[in-house]
């Protein structure tokens, strides 16, 4: 049986990158980048005043002028005016590109205006360059402002179209089958009886896949019959560059999945993973290099693979450069088996910016409603040993 590290090795040579596509700036928060975006200009492009007030040549204060002559009106959004020789200033909003002639701005607070003359108040001190962005300041033209690999936030966007950008290549979002196998599966609408399940693995997964941007799934349900798996997993796969199915993995008489996929000419990489839970998980590709994930059916141990195993990879085949986050254990944790761990944890944050994991009291590995008031999960490399409070393990977030 191999470790988790192995199998997280595995999956992510298994990872062949989606193709770039194009995206509209206005559709393009949460994407993944696939491209550097590259200053097409210096910011500022010219010198601007960052103050609403009056632009004036610092020659002129130094000789001792304190009261200016207004000239013209620098408004934001026109070309740079020309100031005079002599007590003359330009009367500048912020944003307001600086005159030819004049270095130095000093704000409206600071004088008094009687019609066209700008009284600078006693006390002020004018410095030379005061309140002038300085073309380039903020980056110079050739600049990469971003790298590809990241996630768009807001920000992001923002220096994009600041950029000149309203197109930009990011990663194609794959068509994502989730498939739920059971002959106890019914709807979670409509009349259920005792041996019945609602599959909730399903929504889970695909929750877990929306809540990172990965919105073109589709929701499968399979009977445990070995022929109708074949017949519907050869239609599925057609349609789909990634498959993810949970249940009919482990040892079971029904647990047909391993089977059928192998009579689908499915290249097994692993099946069985030391850990738990999520035991049974099984992984694979296609001849033509499509992921098949198969994940157990219990649905701690599906929301645990998804999170674990299918984001990393949906993630690193999109190009995508996120690093892994740790936390802190709130109190010890005992581990008896030889196995990693999977603890479903609450984070917890104080007034002193400390970030702590809180462990669910969590026992059944069935007992899934427990996740409830959990974020994600904290991976306890294997045990057995005792794992103190402010031990840093890797986190996981269910969303
Ligand atoms: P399996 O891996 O098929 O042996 O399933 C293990 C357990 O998970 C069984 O109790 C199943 O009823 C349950 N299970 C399997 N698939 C789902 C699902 N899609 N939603 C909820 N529970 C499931
Ligand atoms: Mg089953």
């Amino acid at each position: 049986m191999i470790t988790v590290a192995q199998a997280e090795k595995i999956i992510s040579a298994a990872a062949r990158p989606f193709p770039a596509v194009s995206c509209r700036l206005e559709k393009a928060a949460g994407r993944i980048l696939r491209e550097n975006i590259v200053a097409d200009r210096d910011h500022p492009a010219a010198d601007r005043s960052s103050m609403d007030g009056i632009a004036v040549a610092f020659k002129q204060w130094q000789k001792g002028t304190w009261r200016f002559k207004r000239t013209g009106v620098q408004k934001a959004g026109i070309p740079a005016l020309s100031l005079k020789r002599g007590a003359v200033c330009a009367e500048i909003m912020t944003g307001g590109l600086m005159p030819r002639g004049a270095d130095s701005v000093i704000p409206v607070e600071d004088i008094l205006w009687e019609k066209n003359i700008a009284t600078v108040r006693s006390r002020v001190v004018v410095k030379h360059g005061q309140y002038v962005r300085r073309r380039g300041q903020d980056y110079r033209r050739g600049k990469v402002l971003l790298k590809k690999g990241a996630r768009l936030t807001p920000p992001h966007v923002a220096i994009a179209a600041a950029a000149g950008r309203p197109v930009l290549k990011v990663a194609a979002t794959p068509r994502v089958a989730v498939i739920g196998t059971g002959d106890e599966l019914v709807a979670v609408s409509g009349r259920i009886n005792p041996h019945q399940v609602r599959p909730s693995n399903a929504y889970a997964v695909r929750a877990a896949l929306l809540a990172r941007g990965f919105d073109r799934v589709t929701c499968y349900q399979l009977r445990d019959r070995e022929s109708e798996i074949l017949r519907r997993l050869r239609i599925i796969l057609k349609a789909h560059d990634v498959i993810v199915l949970s249940g009919g993995v482990s040892m079971g008489k029904l647990d047909l999945i391993p089977g059928a996929l192998a009579k689908m000419k499915v290249r097994v990489l692993f099946h069985k993973v030391m850990q738990k839970p999520g035991k049974p998980f099984w992984f694979g590709v296609t001849g033509d290099k499509k992921a098949i994930f198969a994940l157990p059916g219990n649905p701690v141990s599906t929301q645990v693979c998804a999170c674990r195993y299918v984001i990393p990879f949906l993630e690193k085949a999109s190009g995508s450069v996120e690093r892994p986050v740790y936390i802190r254990l709130a109190r010890a944790f005992a581990l008896k088996e030889k196995k990693t761990f999977f603890l479903p944890v609450t984070v917890q944050g104080n007034a002193k910016g400390q970030r702590r994991a809180v462990p669910a009291d969590f026992r059944m590995s069935g007992n899934f409603s427990a996740l409830a008031g959990t974020d994600g999960f904290v991976e306890l490399p294997k045990g057995p040993r005792v794992y103190k409070a402010g031990f840093a393990a890797r986190f996981f977030s269910w969303s």
